[in-house]
């Protein structure tokens, strides 16, 4: 093969041609290797996203990038290990919950996770706000962890998957997330490298997920079956909606706190609702429940006699953390926790995700420039939901601000995220499709 050369790759994918998978090694091995810079990768992003990636460019991108790293081979655990991934979502802390009541049924769970990515939380984000909590490990660490504790979490390292560990980043600041081939091909390299067998993918659908209809997430959905069957994995995906918040915080440190309250038997019943169902499904495809029902069930008794809650402890001092975090102890908090109240007297039909989305970044609690800081204790706490009746001057949620100036403009965003109706709405149900 002539060595290509990127600018010419860029005009083709800009033109709507389709790449070989050398061309596509060639693109990812230069990234990685720091010999293509950003702007030339992040042209090559944005023609994808308006030309797209075929099936087999697909499949390139996500072996390029497995291949930019190492792989875990978790044969030496000695059962299926479990995974989970979601396509990204606001309040969502589920993999917080999930990994350790996977674990405490038994089911061995490890999982790479990633930072926020545009108006969307990240778990490493979120784990990051624990103090001690350690998101960097060696293979051997992580391997060693998964066997001793039964759960281990870790970011992207410079050892596995580097290739998505940069262009994530890239991805967040250039406007290049929401297209399905860089999606499926970001998630499923992790997924393929981090070792696990079994895994459950959470595609979120809605006005605060990347993909907003639900024929856009279905085809995100198969495209990701497809990526892990051919790697010879166990996957199934559920679509669960995201036109609202999951659950009442979003942020960093004020989703650990709920996340950890599930495990204590409190917290929102979304939350739980999501973790239980998703656990059922990973206890079933990965066969210590003969079916999805058994699986709900055994996950509802370990979340409920706080065997989910123990594990979490052993999970967190682990990893470096103190394991009364779990309690909700240590956690950072912002120095200004202020009130957003109701204009009007109603019933809240709706807390729009990508508003409230927007007002945590504004806060700090997501990243507007490549490699930036978060403010981990930043975010708002909802305290009235879809279906709730509120009267004027009642409070709607709280901001958790750095400062004065950020927390009103925080409450005005949040005040426009509430749709208030003389009348109640009707039910709707979080969960969807099953592919
Ligand atoms: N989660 C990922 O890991 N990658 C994406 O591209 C989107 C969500």
């Amino acid at each position: 093969m002539l060595t290509p050369r990127a600018v010419d790759l860029i005009a083709a994918k800009r033109r709507g041609e389709t790449h070989a998978a050398s061309e596509i090694d060639w693109l990812v091995a230069e990234y990685v290797a720091g010999r293509l810079p950003d702007y030339q990768m992040a042209a090559w992003l944005m023609a994808v996203c308006f030309r797209g990636l075929d099936r087999e460019e697909t499949v390139a991108l996500t072996r390029a990038m497995v291949a930019s790293g190492d792989t875990v081979d978790l044969s030496a655990v000695g059962s299926l290990v479990a995974d989970k991934h979601s396509t990204g979502g606001v309040g969502d802390k589920v993999t917080l919950v999930l990994a350790p009541l996977v674990a405490a049924c038994g089911l061995p769970f490890a999982k790479m996770s990633g930072r926020g990515l545009g108006h969307t939380g990240g778990t490493i984000d979120k784990l990051e706000s624990i103090p001690g909590f350690r998101t960097r490990m060696t293979v051997e660490q992580f391997r060693t962890q998964v066997e001793q504790v039964g759960v281990a979490v870790i970011g992207q390292t410079e050892g596995l998957v580097p290739a998505d560990g940069l262009l994530y980043a890239l991805r967040d600041v250039t406007g290049t997330i929401d297209q399905e081939s860089l999606i499926a091909s970001s998630i499923m390299s992790k997924k393929i490298a981090a070792g696990a067998g079994a895994i459950v993918l959470d595609v979120k659908v809605g006005e605060g997920a990347f993909l907003c209809t639900e024929e856009d997430a279905l085809r995100l959905a198969r495209l990701m079956v497809e990526l892990g069957t051919d790697a010879g994995l166990r996957v199934r995906c559920i679509l669960t909606m995201m036109d609202e918040p999951l659950g009442w915080a979003v942020g960093n440190a004020v989703e650990v706190a709920e996340a950890f309250s599930v495990l204590r038997g409190a917290g929102p019943p979304d939350v739980r609702e999501v973790v239980v169902t998703l656990a059922g499904h990973l206890l079933q495809l990965a066969g210590p429940a003969e079916t999805v029902e058994a699986g709900r069930a055994a996950a509802e008794e370990k979340l409920d006699n706080g065997a989910a809650y123990e594990c979490c402890r052993r999970w967190m001092a682990a990893q470096g953390a103190d394991p009364a975090v779990v309690d909700g102890l240590g956690l950072p908090r912002a120095p200004v926790l202020w009130p957003v109240r109701s204009r009007t007297t109603g019933w809240v039909q709706r807390v729009h995700a990508l508003t409230v989305a927007r007002a945590g970044l504004l806060l700090g609690a997501g990243r507007e420039g490549k490699g930036a800081a978060v403010d981990h204790a930043a975010g708002v706490v909802l305290t009235a939901t879809r279906g709730w009746r509120v009267t004027a001057g009642d409070i709607l949620a709280h901001v958790h601000a750095g400062d004065e100036t950020a927390a009103r403009a925080a409450e005005y965003l949040i005040a426009q995220a509430f749709d208030i109706v003389p009348d109640p709405p009707g039910e709707t149900n979080i969960l969807s499709t099953v592919v």
